[in-house]
């Protein structure tokens, strides 16, 4: 493996995973747990600050730009402990005074105080996953908040957060056109300032995948779908930066623009993935999943469940995993600057996906085109 050359670092973000779930829904993939009991909010943060402490080393001398409370459900934390976790990690490493603090929550458990003060302890980011307006929809999902709760927790997120995402599901189960337009609509009523917009689909290991639901809309239809709600979206003001983002007046999620741009992300908590560049690798983390374990091998420096260094021959592949989302695309010197490889290294590929549509290619510019945008997957093979 040879190793690399980066003149420069890349930005770096924190993430930090909160693993509890009220309950899990059935298309969820993610590392969440449904809550048995009662909520160790002590014994977790405490667990965060140190695995902080730990990870420091390898972040000697950075500063944060962006920080994303994610899971999991966050909003299951009081503001107390979200308090807590954010000036703890202010007294142990530099934030950016313009960091972007943005806090994941769902509308089953948005507290009216909890929302405030999650906003006193430095959060200036709501996420809300509301998923959808429509009851029946709601429940087929599996989630635990009505169409009526959503617009309360909306209300109450919007009179303490100016800048809040809405996260919207397309592609349910019996999910007519008409009505994938209605949930956009009411999404864009509240006058979010963020609207991320994802097509159901069915991920191993979930209960879906092993009980699929029935009436899932044809994949043309879900194509209809996709159209009809970057139209909706366009028409009020709601630019697509990314597969799935739209932001208005530019209010785009740096956090997930970081990834997108492969910046670098240390990752604390159960199952949080880092990956991390110096100047001769690059290295991904991966903690340990279960939340008990995680929080019993924290304590013995033991919570690093895989760790590796990503070889010079993954790296365009990664690279392009997340570049390509960009509707903008990216630089030929970010490629350089990012994986410590030259933009020669990639040509052949590159020109072989401009043959085929997928890309075009500019003046220090990589531009995916609609049908590079809608074949991701065909486009990313070519740099396997
Ligand atoms: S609330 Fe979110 S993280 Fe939790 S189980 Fe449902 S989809 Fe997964």
């Amino acid at each position: 493996m040879s190793s690399l050359n980066l003149t420069q670092l890349p930005p770096l973000s924190l993430y930090i995973h909160m693993p509890w779930c009220i309950k899990k829904c059935p298309y969820c993939d993610f590392n969440s747990h449904g809550l048995k009991g009662t909520l160790p909010e002590q014994e977790y943060i405490d667990s965060l600050i140190i695995d902080l402490e730990q990870s420091l080393p390898l972040v000697w001398g950075r500063s944060i730009q962006t920080i994303f409370i994610g899971g999991g459900t966050p909003s299951l934390f009081s503001g107390e402990a979200i308090d807590r976790l954010i000036s703890s990690i202010r007294s142990r490493i530099k934030i950016s005074p313009y960091a972007e603090i943005t806090l994941e929550a769902n509308p089953g458990t948005v507290e009216k105080h909890y929302i405030a003060e999650y906003a006193t302890a430095g959060v200036n980011r709501i996420s809300l996953g509301i998923q959808s307006f429509n009851d029946q929809h709601l429940k087929i999902l599996g989630r635990i908040h009505s169409a009526d709760e959503a617009c309360k927790a909306i209300e109450t997120v919007a009179n303490n957060f100016a800048n809040f995402n809405l996260d919207i599901i397309y592609g349910l189960p019996k999910q007519t056109i008409e009505q994938a337009i209605d949930d956009i609509q009411h999404a864009i009523n509240a006058k979010p300032t963020h609207i991320s917009a994802y097509n159901l689909t069915i991920e191993p290991n979930t209960h879906f995948a092993k009980f699929i639901p029935k009436h899932m809309p044809e994949d043309d239809v879900c194509y209809q779908m996709q159209d009809a709600i970057i139209n909706t979206l366009a028409s009020n003001g709601y630019k697509r930066y990314e597969i799935s983002a739209f932001a208005k007046n530019n209010l785009q999620s740096q956090h997930n623009r970081n990834y997108w741009e492969f910046g670098d992300y240390l990752g604390i908590g159960a199952g949080a993935h880092s990956k991390l560049s110096f100047h001769d690798r690059i290295i991904r983390q991966m903690r340990h999943k279960h939340p008990s374990q995680y929080m019993e091998r924290v304590k013995v420096q033991q919570h690093i469940d895989e760790d590796r260094i990503v070889t010079s021959q993954e790296l365009p592949f990664e690279f392009m995993m997340n570049a390509l989302r960009l509707c903008n695309g990216f630089t030929n010197t970010l490629f350089a600057q990012t994986t410590g490889q030259s933009f020669n290294s990639i040509l052949p590929q590159l020109l072989e996906a401009q043959e085929q549509g997928f890309i075009e290619l500019g003046y220090n510019k990589v531009t995916p085109t609609t049908k590079g945008c809608d074949f991701l997957n065909n486009l990313l093979e070519l740099f396997l």
